[in-house]
This record gives structure tokens, C-alpha cells and sequence, in this order.
């Protein structure tokens, strides 16, 4: 992140305020980064080299915006009624395996390929031509596995993140993306907001800015909740919840938020093991049952397996294939992870696919109005316009955890790239609309230094999940998060640090 003028030295008229206000700010930053270190608001410090491995050494606060982000109301009820339907349409997705691999597969099979395929009734991975996208390749290939021997999850718990931007441009409400896997920051994402709230409480007269109007996020009780109750559901008084982790994870405190509430609020115990540790500690038995570290696991929550960099070795795939092969609840499943990919967020968004999952005109009318443009590159309409305005562009890779989108003139470059080579890489990105959110001043806290700068915001909404095969138990928004980055960056990730967390001041 670019940390641009000090605060105080931003002229008052640029939006910092009055000489007063500038003053008050100060003082914030001071008590709003007490407040974080006695209420666990903290991080890894990358500078202390054991923080991502030993709990209660090397923290520092998260970075943090001081104020919360102006958010019309409106358009956070809006984002916050679609959850509870992206969560039934994930699952409804996941249900059908032959949407998944036909969406997914052409990103590595040309159509002729995929006519004999289809009228083959053979298995998918078999019929793989060169393969573009390894990663993704290999999740399909447990995925059609999984297929054909008919596995069946009974219980399914989801736990997302759909991310929205507001378009200055058409002053609408559209979705980044939908994260189905490891979605990070309910725990912290919830302090944030009790951390603006409470700064409010004291300074908000100065500032003119209600407390109240702070929406209440419960994100971590809430996604506790929905582990404790796929616990319950698994009926297994001593069986575990298995976090899986990175072998190096600075944002362990948000992942322990969860634990501790599992643990005091439903008196379910969690083990954390890499993949790797999985594949060395872990076994199922012959009745499904999975077995790590001589612990019987009902629920596995994936914090770790959505990038290729976690899966180092053979040994990785092993134990995400174990896992996804027991009777364990699996947040997600292999199937509930490919639906949050990028391929088939560009694939809903084709007329008339949300119909084939959803029955509901109006849910389906919500969920349309909140999709930006998204293409795949076999559009050659839209690639000519992207290579002609990159910057109205986004292209995106299948990847996860942030950083890997091409803006601008590497847009363009990438584009012209592989137009040129003609070859089937172009299927393993999609272009998507930009989104021009407005920017706007705000002072930004990291490593205990406050600066301010010009900013933009992403709302991210939380969704839980949980039904036992006809009974759905639970469906609801379940808190949110922002997080806001400086303008001039692309990306938005807190953990990549590019963003800070935020919260949400209702206009
Ligand atoms: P990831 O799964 O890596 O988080 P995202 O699709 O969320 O991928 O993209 C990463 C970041 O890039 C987002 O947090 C956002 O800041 C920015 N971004 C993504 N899509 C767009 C878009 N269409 N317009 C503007 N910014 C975008
Ligand atoms: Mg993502
Ligand atoms: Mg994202």
C-alpha cells in the first residue's frame, strides 16, 4: 500500500477536517490501537519471523481504517438480502456435477473434444487435451472422481464471502465475486466494526457521526454457530472440527476467533493440520470415517487449498482427496469449491443458466442485477473492445487469495498475447466489467502509523449455509466485511496488503 501524507499534513479542505477534528484523530489512532491489542484485533507481524507459526508471538494490530466507510443503506440491504439466495443457488449448483465439469472442462478441452466426450459417457479427465490450468485440472479430477462413484454429501455447510463494489458510473450494487472457500476475516471483520463502534461512542460528536449507524456483525458467532450445528448434525459427541491451515498463516487470530467460539459457545473441540500433516496423521476408515491424528473429524473447515502454492507436493492432493472421499462435513466440498470459481460466475452470468437452478423470478431478477459484465475469451467481440480499452477491463484468472488479476496495459499485452498464440490459454482466464467505485478520503492505521489517502471500498457479505439432505437448517446473512484500499492499487486483499479492514457507516 502506498502510504502517501502523514495525517495532519492533508490540507483540512481535501476532507481531513477541521484543526479539531485533526487533533481527535490523533488521539483515536492512539486508543484505537490499544483497543485492538486487548481485544485480539492483531495479526502476524511479518517482521517477526516465527508470527505465522507460534500463537502470542510477533502481533501487531490488522491494519485498520480509523473511521468506518460511508455505505448507503440501501444498497447494504440490498447486497445483504442476496446472500441467503447465493447460498441456495451454490448449492443447487453444486448438485449438478455435470454443469460443473462441462463449464470447467472447456477450459481444457476444445469443443470437439468435448461433442465425443459428451456422447461418450466417458469419464471427463480422461479426454484432458493440454492442459491450461493445472490447478483447477486437478480439483475437477477429485470432482469427477467423486462423480463416479456417486458420492453423495448428505450434510452440506457453506460458508461465503460475496463481495460487492458500487459502480459510480451506473450507481449500482455489483458483485466482485463470490468466495466459497476459506473466507477469510469473520472473526476480525467483527471486531473492526465493535473497534469503530466503540470509537464512535466516544469521539462521534466531534465528528458528527452516529455510532448507531454502525451495523451490528456478528460474521464470527454466526459461522461458529453454523460449524457447531454441521457438528451437531454429524451426531458424534467426541468428533472434532479439523481447521485446515497453512503451514504459515499471519491471520491465525481471525481463524482462533472461530475456534474459541466453538469451543465456549458449543463445546466442540478443533484440531488445525496443514495438508500435509492431513496426509501424514490422516486415514479413513472402511464405514467413511475420517481419522486425524487419532481424532474422529465431523467437520473439516478449509482456511487453506485454494491456491495452487498449497498443494507443494503430491502429498497435498492426497489429503485433499482422503478428506473429500469420507463422510466428513466438508466446508467446502470439492463441488461447493469449484462454484466459487470465476469460470462459473461468468457461466451464471449467461442468459437463462440461473434459471436452470433457481425457481424463484424475483431471487433470480436480484441476483441478475447485482452481475457485472463478465465474458469468456471465446467472445472475440469483447476481447477486441478490451484490447482496444483495457482499462474498462479486468481479466482474471482461476485463482483465489488475490493478486493475480491483469489490469491496464498488461490487460492488453496478456489480451494480444494470446490472441496471437491462438491456443486454448485464452480459456483459462474471463474479462470481466470494471467497477469504478467513488473514492474518497480516509485516514488508514497500519503498523501503528496513521496516513491518510484516497480510497475505495469493497463490502463483502457472509453467508452460512447448513442442511441435512431435505432439511435446510441454516440460511442467512451472517455480518459482513470492508475492506478498503487505496484507489491507486488494483487489488484488494488485507492478508496480500493491498487493503484494510473496515466497517460500514450506513447513509
Ligand atoms: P480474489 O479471489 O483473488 O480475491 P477478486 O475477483 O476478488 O479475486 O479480485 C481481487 C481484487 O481485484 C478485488 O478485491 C478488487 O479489489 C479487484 N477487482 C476484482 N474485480 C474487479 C472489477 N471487476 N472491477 C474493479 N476491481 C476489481
Ligand atoms: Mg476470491
Ligand atoms: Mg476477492
Amino acid at each position: 500500500m502506498s502510504a502517501k501524507a502523514p495525517l495532519g499534513v492533508a490540507p483540512a479542505e481535501e476532507g481531513a477536517g477541521t484543526p479539531g477534528q485533526q487533533a481527535v484523530l490523533g488521539q483515536m489512532v492512539e486508543d484505537a490501537a490499544v483497543w485492538c491489542a486487548v481485544h485480539g484485533l492483531v495479526v502476524g507481524d511479518r517482521a517477526n519471523q516465527r508470527s505465522g507459526t507460534v500463537p502470542g508471538v510477533g502481533l501487531v494490530h490488522a491494519p485498520f481504517s480509523l473511521l468506518p466507510a460511508r455505505f448507503p443503506a440501501s444498497f447494504f440491504n440490498q447486497a445483504c438480502e442476496l446472500a441467503p439466495i447465493f447460498n441456495e443457488l451454490v448449492d443447487r449448483v453444486s448438485l449438478d456435477g455435470e454443469f460443473l465439469q462441462a463449464a470447467l472442462s472447456r477450459q481444457v478441452l476444445n469443443s470437439i473434444h468435448w461433442i465425443l466426450l459428451v456422447n461418450s459417457g466417458l469419464s471427463f479427465s480422461n479426454f484432458r487435451t493440454k492442459q491450461v490450468d493445472e490447478f483447477t485440472s486437478r480439483l475437477l479430477e477429485i470432482h469427477d472422481k467423486m462423480m463416479s462413484i456417486n458420492k453423495k454429501e448428505d450434510i452440506r455447510l457453506g460458508l461465503h464471502r460475496s463481495d460487492y463494489m458500487l459502480d459510480s458510473e451506473t450507481n449500482s450494487l455489483l458483485q466482485i465475486e463470490l468466495n466459497t472457500i476459506a473466507s477469510s476475516f469473520p472473526g476480525l471483520g467483527s471486531l473492526v466494526s465493535e473497534l469503530h463502534r466503540t470509537l464512535l461512542k466516544q469521539y462521534g460528536k466531534v465528528l458528527g457521526l452516529d455510532p448507531k449507524r454502525i451495523p451490528q456483525n456478528w460474521a464470527a458467532t454466526q459461522f461458529a454457530e453454523a460449524l457447531g450445528r454441521a457438528w451437531a448434525e454429524y451426531n458424534n459427541d467426541s468428533a472434532v472440527v479439523l481447521m485446515v491451515v497453512q503451514p504459515e498463516e499471519r491471520n491465525m487470530y481471525d481463524q482462533y476467533c472461530l475456534v474459541n467460539h466453538l469451543k465456549e459457545s458449543y463445546g466442540v473441540a478443533t484440531i488445525r493440520k496443514t495438508l500435509a500433516q492431513v496426509e501424514a496423521q490422516g486415514q479413513v476408515l472402511t464405514d467413511g470415517t475420517l481419522v486425524v491424528d487419532g481424532r474422529t473429524v465431523a467437520v473439516v473447515y478449509f482456511r487453506a487449498g485454494y491456491a495452487p502454492t498449497d498443494y507443494p507436493s503430491e502429498a497435498e492432493w492426497r489429503a485433499r482427496l482422503l478428506m473429500e472421499q469420507s463422510s466428513a462435513v466438508k466446508c467446502p466440498s470439492i463441488a461447493y469449491h469449484l462454484v466459487g470459481t470465476k469460470k462459473i460466475q461468468q457461466e451464471l452470468a449467461k442468459p437463462n443458466v440461473l434459471e436452470r437452478f433457481l425457481d424463484n423470478k424475483d431471487d433470480i431478477a436480484k441476483l441478475r442485477k447485482s452481475f457485472a459484465g463478465l465474458w469468456s475469451l471465446d467472445n472475440e467481440e469483447i476481447v477486441r473492445s478490451a484490447i482496444q480499452k483495457p482499462n474498462l477491463f479486468v481479466l482474471k484468472p482461476q485463482r483465489e487469495g488475490g493478486g493475480n488479476n491483469i489490469y491496464g496495459q498488461d490487460l492488453q499485452d496478456t489480451l494480444i498475447k494470446l490472441q496471437k498464440e491462438q491456443g486454448e490459454a485464452l480459456a483459462a482466464y474471463i474479462l470481466m466489467q470494471r467497477i469504478f467505485p467513488k473514492a474518497s478520503l480516509t485516514p488508514l492505521v497500519r503498523g501503528g502509523d496513521c496516513f491518510e489517502d484516497l480510497t475505495i471500498s469493497e463490502l463483502g457479505i457472509y453467508g452460512a449455509y447448513l442442511r441435512n439432505r431435505d432439511k435446510v437448517i441454516l440460511n442467512n446473512q451472517s455480518g459482513y466485511l470492508m475492506r478498503t484500499k487505496v484507489s491507486s492499487s488494483n487489488e484488494g486483499g488485507v492478508a496480500a496488503g493491498f487493503a484494510v479492514l473496515d466497517s460500514v457507516l450506513l447513509t
